[in-house]
């Protein structure tokens, strides 16, 4: 009895097992899928920061190409006040160089504006791709990973499965119903538990108490929870060398 509670236990182990890899394998993607978002995110704010220094070089480029020309015109207007013939013309010469002379200094200050705004934005730039290439890298390694492990996991659960079918195929047929008529009630919890202190140790029924003498006095015999029907192991360690 005590080699045929010892493969229910293994049996159990291997269940538990490729449960257990079923759920990881079932939330790789989903792990996969968030990183890559993250990382598109991140790769959205990299983008908008460099459309934001690109506009701001455009925009400086603009303003020094105007005040180039507002200078060029204030040289020609300069002259042209120093030959002015009238009253009039002193007066419209000395208006238009005051307008173009108001425009170069706001064309100035903008410039300013945007130099500031620069200087800001261009370690930003550089500190945020780094941390996307970085990101980027940790994510197609895990991608790679998450190949392999599914994978190797696919592998371990066929394997499981092989293991399993050779172990209920050795057992009594009626410990192998008896395992797999619980293993349909108890889909993922567990079929076998420890007995301790006079309970079941997952339905927490108190045992009878000699029930429980029995079950202390002689482990390798098949016990079940009277409540849950669950295999009661006495002890478990001894069952899984
Ligand atoms: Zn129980």
């Amino acid at each position: 009895m005590l080699s045929e509670i010892s493969t229910l236990a293994r049996l159990e182990q291997l269940d538990t097992q490729t449960h257990q890899l079923q759920v990881r394998l079932t939330d790789l993607p989903k792990i996969l899928t968030a990183e890559k978002k993250d990382v598109e995110a991140k790769k959205s704010h990299v983008d908008l920061l460099h459309a934001k220094l690109t506009a701001n070089e455009k925009e400086r480029r603009s303003l020094e190409d105007d005040i180039q020309l507002r200078q060029s015109k204030l040289k020609k207007l300069k002259i042209q006040l120093e030959h002015a013939t009238s009253e009039a013309q002193v007066t419209a010469f000395e208006h238009e160089i005051q307008f173009n002379e108001t425009g170069i200094s706001r064309n100035e200050d903008r410039e300013l504006e945007l130099m500031e705004e620069a200087e800001i934005l261009e370690p930003q730039l550089k500190s945020e791709q780094a941390a996307l290439a970085i990101s980027q890298k940790a994510g197609l390694e895990h991608f790679k990973a998450a190949g392999e492990e599914h994978k190797a996991g696919m592998a371990q659960m066929a394997a499981n499965a092989a293991t399993a079918k050779e172990l209920l195929t050795a057992l009594d047929p009626k410990y192998a119903a008896l395992y797999e008529r619980l293993r349909k009630k108890y889909k993922t919890g567990p079929i076998l538990c420890e007995a301790i202190e006079g309970n079941c140790g997952v339905c927490q029924m108190a045992l009878r108490l000699a029930f429980w003498q029995g079950v202390k006095a002689e482990p390798d015999k098949l016990w079940q929870c009277e409540e849950c029907s669950r295999i009661l192991v006495y002890n478990p360690a001894q069952f899984l060398a």
